[in-house]
């Protein structure tokens, strides 16, 4: 193949993150208490779903149910194949090939993969060291689009919200994405203020606190001028049926979301806990992730660790998470297990 066969805007493009999988999975930060129960159930009545017909392109249905969770208009959601689809929705409606997004950093690695596949370029705003935002370069930095992730992944803490106003309010013509794929966690969300600004968007998530990663099922959320344009950009049918009914019936069951919040919350104590006394430094979590920096080198922890049976995320090659890794909040035995496993580690290394 010859290199100028392939677009000059994606030559340099890593394939993601695809390890090999064994035993328990503390890397993805996804639900720990498995998959949504509303999914089988779905699943169940979907055996009679006639899967010749096309899914509605918008997934009307499904924009009505959130519209209804949210009491906003349906007309302010685009519902996407995971909030991955809405990011990238968002990036082909407003950006001109070359213009710049702006990304706190470190962040989450595919913002700026959505970035490159869309011709744009991607300017990193160091966060401070405290992991907060530092609002006056952010607002220095000039971009057509500002994308931040609140929580933040990977390092697992929020950002005060003054602080997001302020680079909302910053700069005039910008538009703010704020990426809430672990809102439900912390309990924070920009959606209540949608309505106040003109230049604003959330992305959220069924993956996560929904546990329904495997569905694929995501949305943008903002007002109707944006969400308008962006529903047209959009590739009609990227929800599947399944998908869409399964979401159906798990949003009807927001106990499942409220427990699996708790469940999380009673473990961050003890994974925050645990780790401290293992001697890591663990980094504030709002999220259903804690960060930590080791006491032995990552590379090492890691892979002992997934030749125990316990797999957790690796990011301390990357620039200011030096030596750190990260690792979902499980259950009560899912954490006791990575704890053990980890003393064992520590100890054979010693
Ligand atoms: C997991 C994650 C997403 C991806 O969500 P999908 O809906 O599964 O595509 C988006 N943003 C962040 C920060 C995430 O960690």
């Amino acid at each position: 193949m010859k290199l100028e066969w392939q677009r000059s805007t994606v030559r340099d493009i890593p394939l993601y993150y695809n390890p090999k999988v064994s035993g328990l999975r503390m890397d993805t930060s996804t639900n720990p208490l498995g998959a949504n129960p509303a999914a089988k159930e779905a699943l169940m009545e979907c055996m009679e779903m006639d899967l010749n017909q096309y899914p509605s392109p918008y997934s009307d249905a499904l924009r009505g149910a959130l519209g209804e969770l949210y009491s906003l208009p349906p007309e302010d959601f685009v519902v996407g194949n995971g909030s991955d689809e809405a990011l990238d929705i968002i990036f082909k409606s407003f950006l001109e090939p070359g213009e710049t997004v702006v990304l706190p950093y470190p962040g989450y690695s595919l913002h700026s993969y959505f970035v490159k596949v869309n011709a744009g370029k991607a300017m990193f705003v160091d966060l401070r060291d405290d992991f907060q935002l530092d609002v006056e370069r952010l607002n220095r930095a000039k971009g057509k689009v500002l994308l931040l992730c609140n929580p933040n992944n990977p390092t697992s803490n929020t950002f005060r919200h003054q602080d997001i106003e302020a680079v909302i309010n910053g700069v005039p013509d910008r538009i703010v994405v704020v990426d809430e794929a672990y809102g439900e966690f912390a309990g924070k969300s920009f959606i209540p203020e949608l309505q106040d600004y003109d230049n604003v968007i959330v992305t959220r998530t069924f993956s996560k606190a929904y546990a329904l990663a495997g569905m694929r099922i995501g949305y943008a959320v903002s007002n109707p001028d944006l969400a308008g344009v962006m529903q047209r950009v959009k590739i009609p049918y990227s929800l599947n049926r399944v998908s869409e009914m399964v979401a159906l019936k798990a949003l009807k069951d927001q106990e499942f979301v409220r427990h699996s919040v708790k469940v999380v919350n009673e473990g961050r104590k003890q994974l925050h806990d645990g780790l401290s006394r293992l001697g890591f430094e663990v980094f504030l979590s709002e999220a259903n992730f804690i960060l930590f920096k080791g006491k032995i080198d990552h590379r090492l922890l890691v892979e002992r660790l997934a030749k125990k049976g316990v797999m957790i995320r690796d990011f301390g090659d990357k620039r200011r998470l030096e030596n750190c890794v990260r690792t979902t909040i499980g259950t009560e035995g899912m954490n006791r297990l990575l704890l053990d496993k980890m003393a064992e580690v520590l100890r054979e290394c010693r």
